[in-house]
C-alpha cells in the first residue's frame, strides 16, 4: 500500500535579492516498507524535499499525503535523524533514547532495552555522550527516532560524518532494523554507492531546477 504520497510539489525560497526554485513538480510514491533513497549533488533539493516531509516546512505547493492525510507538522509518526547527532550532553544514551518518557514506566524500560539492542549498543546504557564515538551517537540518535514506533524514518545525509569503516558498518546495522521492524525509510545522502547499497527505490534529483530526473526500481535482494 501507499504510504507517502507526494503531488506536483513545488518549493521556492525567495530571500532579500534571489529567488531559487528548490524542488520543481517532484512526484513520488513510497510504499509500506520501501527503502528509498534520494541522491543529487549539494543544492539539488534533498533536504528541502525531506524537512517538507518531516512537516518541519509547511510553506510549499503541491500535495503531500502520509497515509491519505495532508502533512500537518512533525509528528510521532515520522522519526527524523539529521546528519550530526543531536544528543542531550547531560543525559545518558538510555535517557536520551526515553527522551520525555520515563524508564520506570515498564512499557518505556522494555521499548528502550529492545532497541539498544537493535542498534547494538549494549554495555552503553548509563555512558554519556562524550563517551560515544561517532557512529554509536547517531545509533542512540536513531533508537531515539524509533521508539515511538514511527510509519517513516527520514535520514538526512546521516553518515556523512563518518569515516568509511563506521559508515559500512552503520550501513548494516540500517539494513538490520529495516528488515527486523519493516519501517519505511527515505534516506537522503550524496553518496551514490550507498544510494545503490541501501536503496529498495532510488531517486535522482536534478541540481536545478530540482526535478526528478528518474527513478529506478530495484528488486530487493534482501529477504
Ligand atoms: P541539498 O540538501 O540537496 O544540498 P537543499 O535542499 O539544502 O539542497 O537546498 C536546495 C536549494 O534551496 C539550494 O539552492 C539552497 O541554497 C536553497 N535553500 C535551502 N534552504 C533555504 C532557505 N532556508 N532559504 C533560502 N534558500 C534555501
Ligand atoms: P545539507 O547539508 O543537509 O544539504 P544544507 O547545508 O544545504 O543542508 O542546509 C542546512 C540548513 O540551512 C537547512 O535548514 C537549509 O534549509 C538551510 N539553508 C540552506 N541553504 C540556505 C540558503 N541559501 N539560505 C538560507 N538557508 C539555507
Amino acid at each position: 500500500a501507499t504510504l507517502l504520497a507526494i503531488k506536483d510539489l513545488n518549493k521556492s525560497f525567495r530571500t532579500d535579492n534571489k529567488f531559487v526554485q528548490a524542488l520543481h513538480h517532484i512526484e513520488l510514491d513510497v510504499r509500506e516498507g520501501d527503502f528509498v533513497t534520494v541522491i543529487g549533488p549539494s543544492g539539488c533539493g534533498k533536504s528541502t524535499l525531506l524537512r517538507i516531509v518531516a512537516g518541519l516546512d509547511t510553506g510549499f505547493q503541491g500535495s503531500v499525503l502520509l497515509e491519505g492525510e495532508p502533512i500537518a507538522g512533525p509528528g510521532i509518526d515520522k522519526g527524523f535523524i539529521f546528519q550530526e547527532p543531536r544528543l542531550f550532553p547531560w543525559l545518558t544514551v538510555e535517557k536520551n533514547i526515553a527522551a520525555d518518557l520515563s524508564l520506570r514506566d515498564a512499557g518505556v524500560r522494555r521499548k528502550v532495552d529492545e532497541l539498544i539492542e537493535l542498534v547494538r549498543l549494549q554495555g552503553f546504557e548509563k555512558a554519556y555522550p562524550k563517551e560515544l564515538s561517532g557512529g554509536m551517537a547517531q545509533r542512540v540518535s536513531i533508537a531515539r527516532a524509533l521508539l515511538r514506533n514511527p510509519k517513516i524514518l527520514l535520514l538526512d545525509e546521516p553518515f556523512g560524518a563518518l569515516d568509511a569503516f563506521t559508515r559500512a558498518h552503520m550501513q548494516e546495522v540500517l539494513l538490520d532494523i529495516w528488515k527486523r521492524n519493516g519501517t519505511t525509510m527515505i534516506f537522503v545522502t550524496h553518496d551514490i554507492d550507498e544510494a545503490v547499497f541501501l536503496g529498495s527505490q532510488i531517486v535522482i534529483l536534478k541540481p536545478r531546477p530540482g526535478e526528478i530526473r528518474g527513478r529506478i526500481k530495484v528488486e530487493l535482494p534482501y529477504p
